[in-house]
């Protein structure tokens, strides 16, 4: 579906004040429109993952919302994911008796980043993931389980949660089914393109455009930003990300930065724009995500020279960089025949294997042909048991100095070519530990929350800091929290809930 490119702006009322280069009279005609328009408790913008983990949790409480959504069917760049969520302390775990510990879970999204995260957020989400999880299965249908086969880097224990279907896909399906029983009230179609504050920095209403260019507004006593990040606008991500600006994004195109330019408008401060989740082995030509747990499970990737320049146990999203800084900004996975058994079990390698994207070659001189590099420097990657050579000039910091030794790989031998990607943005709205957005000063506003890709992540300020399973982290705990924040809210309007 195409939409109409229409800025975000903010109008301020009852003055006729108008901020982002409005007219008057354009502004003085949509007052009017918020007027009459029907008004309702909580609106949401957005139903990905957060704006749908919001909403049926608001529903739970008893509080009408309404989510917006720009597209046809609420699914953003939470379907397009992998769906994974990490959780430490759900049913599910249980279930498969797997021992975890929140303070553990805490420590490794800490370390990930260096002691960059922002702590406040990493222990509310840790807290509340959980609890997000078990309420969406007792309450809502949507059944996990946790995958043991292979742990990702950084993870203390097996604590990576998914639907049955093994992806994004199938969680934003069961997510929507949830929405459907529950009667929730979403607008389709529906691009949010106007905050209306009042001269207290209260939301007083949204206003929002139809396909046809028509517009429309809604007034509501609570609004939370469920839109996430700027990863689709170009003009944000060369100002933010300047390496990443000529990099594949893979994430959903409409999020092209609404809450960071009411951020800016709004003049509250932004946090941790330089930190993203990049990821390192994106299959550009079919548009397919090659899981790392490939990596993890004892591939490696190799450059057009045939050799290895990274430690392919660090994380996947710094690799994006890694692998961008090597010839043509591509490298290729290169795995054996277990590693290629553990693919077939996710839905995406399945799809590349279908595709064609997946090569088999029975000896290392057919992969080194295809790659085109020198036979005898492959053989010698492919064959390396104690190599730890020292990094690469040029390598990003966070990298470590040398390659971790890997088992000799022997035909037959598997290949994909991949290259580095922006998957989603980490920077945001600075957000308090209820999801509450922060004014300049520090002090909540009064009535605007902010949770998942739309606020400050959980990751730092760098590529590195990314732990995986942060961006889903945030979008399901940030959804749970702000629920519980503005249904506290809403029946206690005089008092803050601290
Ligand atoms: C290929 C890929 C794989 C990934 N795998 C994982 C993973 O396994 N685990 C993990 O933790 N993270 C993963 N991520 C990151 C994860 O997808 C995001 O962190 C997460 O989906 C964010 O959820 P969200 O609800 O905040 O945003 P989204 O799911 O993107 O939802 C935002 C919604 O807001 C809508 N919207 C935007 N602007 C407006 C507007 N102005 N008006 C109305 N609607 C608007 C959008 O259309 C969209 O539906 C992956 C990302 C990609 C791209």
């Amino acid at each position: 579906m195409t939409t109409p490119l229409i800025r975000p702006s903010l109008v301020t009322v009852p003055h006729a004040n108008v901020l982002m280069g409005e007219s008057f009279a354009s502004t003085r005609a949509e007052l009017t429109l918020l007027k009459n328009s029907p008004h309702v408790s909580v609106a949401i913008v957005g139903s990905g993952a957060c704006g749908l983990t919001a909403a049926l949790m608001l529903k739970d409480h008893g509080v009408e919302c309404v989510l917006l959504e720009r597209d046809e069917r609420p699914r953003g760049s939470s379907a397009l994911s992998s769906g994974f969520v990490p959780a430490a302390g759900t049913q599910a775990q249980a279930r498969q008796a797997i021992e975890d510990d929140q303070a553990q879970f805490v420590k490794d999204i800490v370390n990930k980043s260096h002691g960059q995260s922002a702590l406040h957020l990493v222990k509310a989400y840790v807290s509340a993931v959980p609890q997000a999880i078990d309420a969406l299965e007792a309450r809502h249908g949507v059944t996990w389980r946790v995958l043991d086969q292979f742990l990702y880097p950084g993870h203390s224990t097996h604590r990576m949660h998914a639907v049955p279907e093994t992806s994004g896909e199938g969680l934003m399906s069961r997510l929507e089914r949830a929405a459907q029983e529950a009667d929730l009230t979403l607008l389709t179609h529906a691009q949010v393109t106007q905050l209306f504050m009042d001269p207290d920095d209260r939301v007083v209403g949204l206003g929002f455009v139809r396909p046809d260019g028509s517009r429309e507004a809604l007034r509501c006593d609570a609004a939370l930003l469920a839109c996430n990040g700027y990863g689709g606008d170009q003009e944000l991500v060369a100002q933010y990300l300047p390496q990443m600006k000529a990099a594949v994004y893979a994430g959903h195109v409409g999020n092209d930065g609404t809450a960071v330019r009411w951020g800016q408008a709004l003049g509250v401060a932004l946090k941790d724009m330089g930190a993203y989740q990049g990821h390192g082995s994106w299959q550009n030509e079919l548009g397919l995500l090659i899981s790392w747990a490939l990596m993890v499970a004892g591939g490696i990737q190799i450059n057009a020279h045939g050799v290895r320049f990274h430690d392919e146990h660090q994380g996947y999203s710094e690799a994006s960089v890694g692998v961008l800084a090597q010839p043509g900004g591509v490298a290729w996975c290169v795995f054996d025949q277990p590693v290629y058994e553990l693919g077939l079990t996710f839905p995406e390698f399945k799809e590349a294997q279908v595709l064609g994207g997946v090569k088999r070659f029975e000896s290392v001189t057919a992969l080194s042909l295809w790659v085109g590099c020198p036979e005898e420097t492959l053989a010698r990657t492919l064959s390396a048991q104690d190599r730890a050579r020292d990094q690469e000039e040029g390598q990003p910091e966070g990298h470590s100095k040398s390659i971790r030794p890997l088992k000799p790989l022997k035909p037959p031998l598997y290949a994909i070519k991949v290259t580095g990607a922006l998957f989603h943005t980490q920077g945001g709205l600075d957000i308090d530990e209820y999801c509450q957005v922060l004014g300049d000063q520090g002090t909540p506003l009064p009535n605007l929350w902010a949770a998942g890709g739309a606020a400050r992540g959980v990751s730092g300020q760098e590529v590195w800091g990314y732990l995986s399973g942060n961006g889903l982290l945030s979008a399901l705990a940030g959804g749970f929290i702000a629920a519980e924040s503005i249904a506290r809210a809403l029946a206690h309007p005089s008092t803050r809930v601290d």
